[in-house]
C-alpha cells in the first residue's frame, strides 16, 4: 500500500484519488465525494511527517467507503432514498479503525439500496458500471467500491457480504474481496441487512494489502456482541496438509464454460505444485439459496422496521395520521426489491407459515454448517465459482428476481455457515470479462486462507 511521506504527500495522494474519481463519473461509483473533508485530513497527517512524528500503518492512504458504513463525514444513505438527508452522529468501529492508522475516505460507494441486490442496479442513483465493459453491470451490491478498485481510483474498498456482496463485484471486477469469518469484523455502525451472515470486509489489488487490513481491522468489539476475540492477528502460520476440495455438485451445466475450465486450469495447476485435488459431495449445499432467500428476508423486514419516518431521513408529506405516514414514507422511500424482502420476510415469520418455512430454513442452515465441518476434516481448502456466470448485461436480470437470485448459488453458504471465503481474480474470458473463484476455509482461517491465495496467481 502507498503510504504518505515526505516526498509524496497525503495531500498528492488524496488529490490524485479524486481526481481520478472525477475522471470515471461516468461509472457512478460514488454517492459523496469527502473533498473537503479529505483534504483536510491529509493535510494533518502531512504536518505530522513534516515533524517526524509517528503515523499510522496506512497513513494518508485514500480509500472508498460502502455508502452502508455510518461516520459524520456525508450522508449515510445506504443508496435509499428513505435515508437521504440522513447524517450519522456515529462512527463505524471498522471505519474509526482504518482512520486511526491514517487511511482518508474519499467518498462513499454506490450499492444496491440496503445492500439487496447482486448487481448495483437496486440503487436509488442508478447503477454502477462495470469496470471492464461499460453495458455491463459492477456486480453487487458493493458495486462501487468493487468498481473504485478495479479502476485504481484507490488502493483499497469497503464491503459487506450477507449473501456474496463482496465476493461477486469482486469478482466481476477482477480485483480480490474477501468475506471474513462471521464476528471477525466489528458490524457496529454498518447498515443492517442480516444480522446473522452480515460480514465486513475489503476490496483490494493484492493479498499483501488485504492481510494489512484485516490485522487493523479485526477484533472483539464491546459494541458489537457477535464479535470474536482477535483471532486473525494471533493465527500461527499452517502449513496445509495439501488437500484442495472441489464441490462435485456445482460442476455443471449452470455454470459458464469458460469459469469452469479455469477452475479445472487451477486445479491442475495446484496438483503440478503436489496439492490433492479432492472431490467433495455437498448435498446438502442445493438447500443454502432457498433457506437464505428465507433466513434472509426475515432478518431484513425485521432491520428496516426501523425506518418508519419518525426517526430517520424521509418523511412523506402526503400524510395525515401515523399509520398512513408510516405507510406513504415506506412506499416512496424503499425500492421494489426491499418492499420484496420486508413482504417476503413478514410471510415466512407469520404465526401460520413459521413452521413451514423459517424453521425449516434454519434446519437447512444447521446441515449446512455440519456439511462444511465435515468438509473440513477432509481438505484444507475448498475452491469454487463465485458465481455462475462472468458480469451479465445491464437490465438484463433486474426485473426477474428469481434470475438475479440464482446469481447468488454459489456465494450464501459460506454466509449462513459463517466461514471466511475470499474472490480471487484468476483470469478473463474470450471477450475480456474477468473471472474469479472463491477460496473457502474453515472458520477462523482467514489469514492462512489470504496467504494460500499466493498459490493461485
Ligand atoms: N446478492 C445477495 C442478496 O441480494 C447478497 C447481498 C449481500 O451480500 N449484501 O441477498
Amino acid at each position: 500500500m502507498k503510504t504518505a511521506n515526505k516526498k509524496v504527500t497525503a495531500e498528492r495522494l488524496v488529490r490524485d484519488a479524486l481526481e481520478k474519481a472525477e475522471f470515471f463519473r461516468d461509472y457512478n461509483i460514488f454517492t459523496f465525494l469527502n473533498k473537503t473533508g479529505a483534504i483536510q485530513k491529509a493535510r494533518e497527517i502531512d504536518a505530522k511527517i513534516a515533524k517526524g512524528e509517528k503515523v499510522g500503518r496506512l497513513a494518508g492512504v485514500p480509500y472508498a467507503l460502502k455508502d452502508n458504513f455510518l461516520s459524520p463525514e456525508g450522508e449515510t444513505t445506504a443508496s435509499a432514498h428513505i435515508l437521504e438527508g440522513f447524517t450519522s452522529p456515529v462512527t463505524a468501529t471498522v471505519v474509526e479503525k482504518l482512520e486511526a492508522e491514517g487511511a482518508i475516505m474519499i467518498g462513499r460507494t454506490n450499492l444496491d439500496a440496503f445492500a439487496h441486490g447482486s448487481s448495483t442496479e437496486n440503487s436509488y442513483y442508478g447503477p454502477t458500471l462495470n469496470a471492464f465493459d461499460q453495458e455491463r453491470v459492477a456486480g453487487g451490491s458493493s458495486g462501487g467500491s468493487a468498481v473504485a478498485v478495479a479502476l485504481d481510483i484507490v488502493e483499497f474498498a469497503t464491503g459487506t457480504d450477507t449473501g456474496g456482496s463482496i465476493r461477486q463485484p469482486a469478482s466481476f471486477n477482477g480485483v480480490y474481496g474477501l468475506k471474513p469469518t462471521y464476528g471477525c469484523n466489528s458490524r457496529y455502525g454498518v447498515v443492517a441487512m442480516a444480522s446473522s451472515t452480515d460480514c465486513i470486509g475489503f476490496f483490494t489489488k493484492t493479498t499483501e494489502d488485504m492481510d494489512l487490513l484485516m490485522s487493523v481491522a479485526s477484533g472483539q468489539d464491546p459494541k458489537d456482541m457477535t464479535t470474536l476475540p482477535d483471532f486473525y492477528n494471533d493465527t500461527k502460520p499452517s502449513k496445509p496438509r495439501g488437500r484442495i476440495g472441489v464441490i462435485k455438485d456445482f460442476d455443471n451445466e449452470l455454470v459458464n464454460k469458460e469459469i469452469r475450465s479455469a477452475l479445472k486450469k487451477k486445479c491442475e495447476a495446484l496438483e503440478k505444485k503436489g496439492y490433492e485435488i479432492v472431490e467433495l459431495e455437498m448435498p446438502a449445499l442445493k438447500y443454502a439459496l432457498a433457506a437464505y432467500y428465507i433466513i434472509v428476508p426475515a432478518e431484513v423486514a425485521s432491520n428496516l422496521s426501523r425506518y418508519d419516518g419518525v426517526r430517520y431521513a424521509l418523511r412523506s408529506d402526503k400524510s395525515d395520521d401515523l399509520d398512513s405516514l408510516y405507510e406513504n414514507t415506506r412506499n416512496e422511500g424503499f425500492m421494489p426489491e426491499n418492499k420484496r424482502r420486508i413482504m417476503i420476510g413478514n410471510f415466512v415469520l407469520s404465526s401460520g407459515f413459521y413452521d413451514a418455512y423459517f424453521l425449516k430454513a434454519a434446519k437447512a442452515r444447521t446441515l449446512i454448517v455440519k456439511e462444511y465441518e465435515k468438509a473440513f476434516e477432509k481438505v484444507d481448502y475448498i475452491l469454487t465459482p463465485v458465481s455462475p456466470s462472468p458480469a451479465f448485461k445491464l437490465g438484463e436480470k433486474v426485473n426477474d428476481p428469481i434470475a438475479m437470485y440464482l446469481e447468488d448459488v454459489m456465494s450464501v453458504s459460506l454466509n449462513l455457515a459463517g466461514v471466511p471465503g475470499l474472490a480471487v481474480p484468476v483470469g478473463k474470458t474470450k471477450s475480456g470479462l474477468p473471472i474469479g473463484l472463491q477460496l473457502v476455509g474453515p472458520r477462523r482461517s482467514d489469514k492462512n486462507l489470504i496467504k494460500f491465495a499466493k498459490e493461485l496467481e
